[in-house]
């Protein structure tokens, strides 16, 4: 098929990137080296893709779209190198790759950035970056501080796991069709060593999410299913603050107070 007749599908987030100028500068942002193991998410089109089968030996793309898929095995046709998997990237499991140093990229369609970014957390330990393009509102939620009104679960959850980068904007007129929004590239590189130490991964889940429930609550009435107010204190917290004030090692020890209390209640 050729992509000029493709029809746009609005529940695949497909904006196609045409800005030539926007494209070499994701490309200088990734800098993908010969021996890379680039797996590319969404390859729509082939926008960063062309670029990116020129600089490495081989490309991994895990497209949806049959028809995009389709017009990818068409254009590439004797290309050998790429490998184009057509499935949902939400389902895929990456610990079939064989490499433990992944740089996972890709302008990601924003209906689902959020849920794919969850999914890949999963794969952290074989994951050497990520470069994305996602809704700039994403990327402020995901780099922002404590005290800032974009800093929630994502910051948290995502500033846990990897060192987070904002990079640069990139305005609608870039994409075919235009979106309505601002769109941002951010660089997520998992963390080696955690930060620090956190028992249990489901405790944090748990509490970061009942913490920013209802952002206006303290701390203290947000857990109180979870954890005394006792415990918040003696753990150094104060219970009067609210989610939004905390660090990330905030949650983390009152994630590990949250699962030895679980533990020894057993
Ligand atoms: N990379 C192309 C570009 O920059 O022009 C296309 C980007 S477009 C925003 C998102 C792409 O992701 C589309 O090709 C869409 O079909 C694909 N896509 C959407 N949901 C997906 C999923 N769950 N798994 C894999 N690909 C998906």
């Amino acid at each position: 098929m050729n992509t000029d007749k493709h029809r746009v599908r609005k529940r695949f987030g497909q904006n196609f990137l045409h800005d030539q100028t926007v494209i070499q500068r994701i490309i200088d942002t990734i800098n993908p080296q010969e021996h890379d193991h680039i797996i590319e998410i969404g390859p729509g089109k082939g926008a960063l893709t062309s670029p990116l089968l020129s600089c490495v030996e081989k490309l991994n793309v895990i497209e949806i779209d049959k028809d995009l898929a389709a017009a990818l095995r068409t254009n590439f046709g004797d290309e050998k190198r790429l490998i184009i998997q057509e499935t949902d990237a939400l389902n895929l499991d990456f610990n079939s790759f064989d490499h433990t140093d992944l740089r996972i990229v890709g302008n990601l369609p924003y209906n689902i950035s959020t849920p794919i970014l969850f999914h890949l957390l999963k794969y952290r330990e074989r994951i050497k970056d990520m470069t994305f393009m996602l809704q700039k509102e994403v990327v402020d939620r995901i780099c922002a501080n404590s005290g800032n009104k974009q800093y929630g679960r994502l910051s948290i959850m995502l500033q846990y796991y990897c060192d987070v980068e904002s990079l640069f904007v990139v305005k609608p007129g870039a994409f075919t069709p235009i979106p309505k929004v601002d769109s941002a590239i951010i660089k997520l590189t998992p963390f080696q060593h955690p930060r620090y130490e956190l028992s249990d991964h489901e405790s944090f889940k748990i509490i970061v999410r009942e913490s920013f429930s209802q952002r206006r609550k303290t701390i203290r009435n947000a857990l109180r299913k979870y954890l005394d107010e006792s415990v918040i204190r003696k753990a150094g917290i104060a219970p009067e603050n609210r989610a939004e004030n905390l660090e990330v090692s905030d949650f983390v020890t009152l994630a590990n107070c949250y699962h030895h209390m679980k533990i020894n209640s057993l």
